[in-house]
């Protein structure tokens, strides 16, 4: 039997982020775009899924806006990803906008 942690529960909004184990996340994967060329059968049934109107996604901003809050938490490693291939219109200002995040995560 493995010794785990007493789990601990903190307030909404107070970092680092952890779980009721102990353990601490630092780092988020984002992903941009429901939309993929592939059809991985643990994810998408053979014959596809209809995609999300562009008004349900968040928006650059928000995305942006989304990681600075973990970021804020302790996040330190942003992986961007979305489909395949991951197509974006916004993707440069986006990897630019959380690169110049206050704690500088190491985006992927
Ligand atoms: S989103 Fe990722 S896991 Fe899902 S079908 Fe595409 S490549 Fe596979």
């Amino acid at each position: 039997m493995t010794d785990l942690p007493e789990p601990t529960v903190r307030p909404p909004g107070v970092g680092p982020l952890g779980d009721r184990f102990g353990r601490v996340a630092t780092d988020l994967r984002v992903s941009l775009t429901d939309k993929c060329n592939l059809r991985c059968t643990y994810c998408m049934p053979a014959e596809g899924m209809p995609w999300l109107p562009s008004a349900e996604l968040l928006t650059d901003d928000e995305v942006v806006r989304v990681v600075g809050v973990f970021v804020a938490l302790g996040v330190t490693e942003v992986r961007l990803t979305g489909g395949e291939p991951l197509l974006r219109r916004g993707l440069v200002e986006i990897v630019r906008a959380i690169a110049a995040l206050a704690r500088g995560p190491a985006c992927r």
